[in-house]
């Protein structure tokens, strides 16, 4: 019923700090009704850390150790302390510095499966994470897509309908792969994910294998862009594709997605109202939009003015 994201790039930030923007941003939404809640967020930089309990030798040769996810049916506070204490019995540090970080979070009003913890988000591509995503809304097509991946050998967890579309994200990532085509980028994944979906919704996807990246798309659900530290008068009214002509310190520092303008203005007020069928893509602290054509099955990059 909400989704929430935050990505910092151009300065440093604390476990803690990362998990409190995510744990606000929550909060913030809480308004329009919740019965679960979830975040992901990045394993320590430290090799190893928050795997203790996994034999790593299973663990796939990933650019970066898969992100951590938790998840709670119930109040926004006792997903809060059941990450404070779940952090704790994995011996992660609160007070490790990320100098890029990308998280992700989500209050569900459940439509499809009960309230519990399997069925909360993110929701989950495989046991590692490969493709996380958060969801508002419905995919009314998802029983025909589910009994395609089934057929291709996945198996499900929960009973939503949004666990379709990780699922789908980690097929056309490995089909690429198998196909010998150089590794699909982040947004060919979810453009082509993003063509199967039927229905009403926001999302926002993050990935093993494309770390400090994050994308967000929506087709009939209200999602925001925000921009943080990008005052500059230069930089204020340049077109986003723009954006990585820029040297560093011109760069956002920080950037949030959320359901709800009420989540974002405390941090900033630059902000873009995503439309319908388009496609966000935050890379090395650069945003790029492109408009997926629904009509004509092929997505045309677009330039979008950031309206401040
Ligand atoms: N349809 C999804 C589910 O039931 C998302 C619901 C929501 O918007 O919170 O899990």
């Amino acid at each position: 019923c909400g989704i929430f994201a935050y990505l910092n790039y151009n300065v440093a930030r604390e476990r803690r700090y990362i998990m409190e923007v995510l744990f606000n941003g929550l909060r913030r939404l809480e308004y329009r009704g919740y019965d679960s809640a979830g975040i992901a967020i990045d394993a320590d930089l430290r090799q190893g850390a928050g795997y203790g309990r996994v034999e790593a030798e299973r663990m796939p040769p990933y650019d970066s150790l898969p992100p951590l996810v938790f998840r709670q049916e119930g109040k926004i506070e006792s997903l809060v302390r059941s990450v404070y204490s779940d952090v704790d019995a994995m011996d992660l540090n609160l007070e490790e510095s990320f100098p890029v970080h990308a998280g992700i979070a989500h209050t569900r009003w459940a439509t499809h499966g009960v309230p519990a913890p399997r069925n909360s988000h993110p929701q989950s591509s495989d046991a590692w994470n490969e493709f996380l995503v958060v969801h508002n809304g419905i995919i009314t097509n998802y029983e025909v897509l589910k009994e395609t991946l089934v057929r291709h050998g996945f198996t499900f967890e929960s009973e939503t309908d949004t666990e379709v579309i990780p699922k789908l994200a980690k097929f056309v990532f490995d089909k690429a792969r198998e196909e010998g085509e150089q590794t699909a980028t982040f947004s060919q994944v979810v453009t082509e994910v993003m063509r199967q979906l039927e229905g009403a919704f926001a999302l926002i996807f993050k990935s093993a294998h494309y770390p400090n990246e994050l994308i967000a798309c929506t087709r009939g659900s209200t999602l925001i862009l925000g921009v943080k530290e990008l005052t500059d008068d230069k930089v204020r009214g340049k077109l986003f594709h723009d954006v990585k002509d820029l040297t560093k310190d011109e760069k956002p520092k920080e950037l949030f997605f959320s359901s709800d303008l009420c989540a974002i203005v405390e941090h900033t007020k630059n902000y873009l109202a995503i439309e319908d069928n388009e496609v966000v893509h935050i890379k090395d602290g650069c945003v790029s939009i492109l408009k997926f054509d629904y009509g004509r099955e092929k997505p045309a990059s677009v330039q979008r003015a950031l309206s401040v």
